[in-house]
């Protein structure tokens, strides 16, 4: 048996259609809402995830992209649940342009709950 190199689980995605309306209210920009979700600080600099960049070189991603993970031999039922990349503008992630990206850039794009707690509408 040969042992092979640990991989980092990648995953095919593509651009979600629809999505200009959406925002994160608490995080004001999704790049913010990916470095949350994602654990990272606001002020960390963040690589687009595009595969491009392994030839092209790294560039900081200005933005946060929605995307979808495609329907595979395994996963023949996707959901319809999106999630976020972060990405430069170059590569705003087109509808039906798939992408392979590292398993751990997806975060959830459902937009954080403001915290209502004690707060009290006039
Ligand atoms: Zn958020
Ligand atoms: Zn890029």
């Amino acid at each position: 048996m040969m042992i092979l190199k640990a991989k980092v689980p990648k995953v095919l995605v593509k651009g979600a259609e629809n999505t200009s309306e959406l925002e994160c209210k608490v995080c004001k920009g999704w790049l913010n809402h990916w470095k949350k979700l994602a654990g990272y600080k606001q002020d960390v600099k963040i690589k687009c995830c595009h595969p491009a960049h392994e030839r092209s070189g790294e560039k900081i991603a200005d933005r946060g992209a929605h995307v979808m993970k495609c329907p595979t031999v395994k996963n023949d039922n996707p959901s319809k649940e999106l999630f976020i990349i972060p990405v430069c503008k170059e590569h705003i992630i087109k509808e039906k342009e798939a992408i392979r990206i590292p398993d751990e850039m997806l975060v959830d794009a459902r937009p954080c709950k403001p915290r209502t707690i004690g707060a009290r509408r006039r």
